[in-house]
């Protein structure tokens, strides 16, 4: 495992997602074994076949693409959902969280690269969405903040952009919608290539997987 990157979030106060798909059981282990809690999958198959083999203190965060019909099998456990994007998948995972007696952590998950083919809502449509929720409160989900994914690129200039976007667009919906909600705090942007970038810009969870398992 790489120390420097884990003393470097500690000392920022950054939370560290480390980012587990294609890794193995005994991979993950020896980083829980280094005191990570928190891990991240992005396909709800790979999760469920890894969680049984795993200390049970993790908390496991859901940070790819979900569809509705799978919500199901992950809401008796899953600790947050990274990537709500649209109001129909909250109101599924509302259902599924009051089945299982819980209250699941959400981030509205932003399309903020210049690149086609990435999941995400716009300003427009999270507006929507919360206008909705104000309608229609959803008391087993909290909806903890903002996720984004800059573009791949080699120009930092360009990812800087996208993240100063996303926090932008967080700190509008937290002045509109979440004023006096403490829950609404987090900013879920920055993988192996940009979290630099990305805790400049204001990160406060961070999804870091290569640079992680990979000296
Ligand atoms: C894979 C993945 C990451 C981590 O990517 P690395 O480049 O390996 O750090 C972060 N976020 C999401 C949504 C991912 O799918």
């Amino acid at each position: 495992m790489n120390e420097s990157i884990f003393d470097d979030l500690k000392s920022r106060n950054v939370t560290l997602v480390a980012v587990s798909k294609l890794r193995s059981v005994d991979q993950i282990f020896s980083l829980y074994q280094r005191g990570q809690r928190i891990f991240g999958e992005n396909k709800v198959q790979e999760l469920i076949s890894k969680v049984p083999l795993l200390p049970d203190d993790i908390y496991w965060h859901l940070i790819g693409h979900l569809q509705k019909n799978k919500v199901r099998y992950i809401a008796p456990f899953i600790s947050m959902i990274h990537s709500v994007d649209s109001y129909t998948l909250l109101e599924v995972i509302q259902k599924e969280a009051a089945k299982s007696n819980r209250i699941i952590d959400v981030l509205l998950q932003f399309y903020i690269a210049s690149e086609e083919s990435k999941f995400g809502l716009d300003e427009y449509e999270a507006i929507d969405l919360l206008e909705k929720v104000k309608l229609y409160p959803m008391p087993n989900v909290r909806i903890c903040g903002v996720m984004g994914m800059a573009s791949f690129t080699d120009d930092s200039q360009l990812v800087r952009r996208e993240f100063k976007h996303l926090k932008d667009i967080f700190q509008k919906l937290k002045s509109n919608y979440f004023i006096h909600n403490e829950e609404f705090k987090e900013i879920s942007m920055g993988m192996s290539g940009d979290y630099q970038i990305a805790i400049e810009e204001g990160s406060t969870m961070v999804r870091i997987g290569t640079k992680l398992f990979e000296q």
